[in-house]
């Protein structure tokens, strides 16, 4: 009987409500500035949430919101989360040059690690857009100093997915070196391999079928890795257009994501993805001393 891990990888991906890679658009994009912001008083209540359960998160930021809301990052860090990247400007990595996509990921890291004085080790890419097509992405990830990556889905999706990859957390070798992959939770399931990590899933589910599927990744050992966004507890957010699928998968029980995330906290015990991984928290050591970044990160 394998060990059970009692401590599981919660994350969020702090983006607006029409940020999503669902509603996208050339369009919609050159008007962002124009909609409405809600991310603030989202992650506040979000925030409020984990502190009443005394649990610590990952939050992966956009770096077009942290340049508009610095004080939210560091609020974030300040009750003891940690910040990662969720890239610059919210673009699928399989729309991107490898050179855009440099860009957008060292900028986003240099925008987070200004704001904390803190390095910043961990990337998630929009709409887990790391594929079989873009696993190039994983070599510059390294080159620009990542040491850790949550975008590689193993699932069937019309959107994004490596059906083959591998469920476990692991290591990829690339050629400018290692880097740990932090796959989101799926489960096999009478042969087909079930994405239950969070987002639309989480609200699909009826929670106790979901609780029941956790249970059996947990019993196998291995950290369940779950991720939600601000916007999915905001059942008032303005509604977007887009494809009947696209608003069915976004607006789908928005309205019972706080009660069952407040049900996941009671059942199972989370952190975040440095404090669950030990060898992700050794890399975190070792860079706050060899950048010269003043501040211990777990003060
Ligand atoms: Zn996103």
């Amino acid at each position: 009987m394998p060990e059970v891990n009692s401590r599981h990888c919660l994350s969020f991906d702090i983006e607006e409500h029409f940020q999503v890679s669902a509603f996208e658009s050339p369009m919609r994009r050159r008007h962002w500035e124009q909609y409405e912001s809600r991310v603030e008083a989202n992650t506040e209540r979000l925030l409020g949430l984990l502190d009443e359960a005394g649990v610590r998160a990952t939050f992966f930021v956009l770096g077009w919101l942290a340049e508009r809301y610095p004080s939210l990052v560091r609020r974030i860090a300040s009750l003891g989360h940690e910040i990662a990247s969720h890239g610059y400007g919210h673009e699928l990595i399989t729309g991107q040059s490898a050179v855009a996509f440099r860009e957008d990921i060292r900028r986003s890291k240099k925008i987070l690690e200004n704001i904390l004085s803190q390095p910043v080790l961990g990337y998630r890419a929009p709409s887990f857009s790391i594929t079989t097509d873009t696993m190039w992405a994983t070599q510059i990830l390294v080159e620009e100093g990542y040491v850790y990556d949550s975008s590689i889905f193993p699932v069937f999706h019309d959107r994004y997915g490596v059906p083959s990859g591998n469920p476990e957390i692991h290591q990829i070798f690339t050629v400018s070196g290692l880097l740990w992959e932090v796959p989101p939770s799926t489960v096999k399931y009478m042969g087909v391999r079930l994405p239950i990590a969070g987002g639309g899933y989480f609200r699909l589910y009826p929670y106790v079928i979901l609780r029941t599927l956790l249970r059996k990744v947990e019993a196998k050992g291995s950290p369940l890795v779950m991720y939600l966004h601000p916007w999915e507890f905001d059942p008032d957010q303005p509604r977007m257009e887009g494809s009947l699928i696209s608003r069915m998968r976004h607006y789908l029980n928005l309205d019972k994501t706080e009660s069952r995330l407040r049900a996941l906290l009671q059942d199972f015990r989370f952190s975040s993805i440095r404090e669950v991984c030990p060898p992700i928290s050794q890399f975190y050591s070792q860079c706050v001393v060899s950048a010269g970044f003043e501040r211990n990160i777990f003060s």
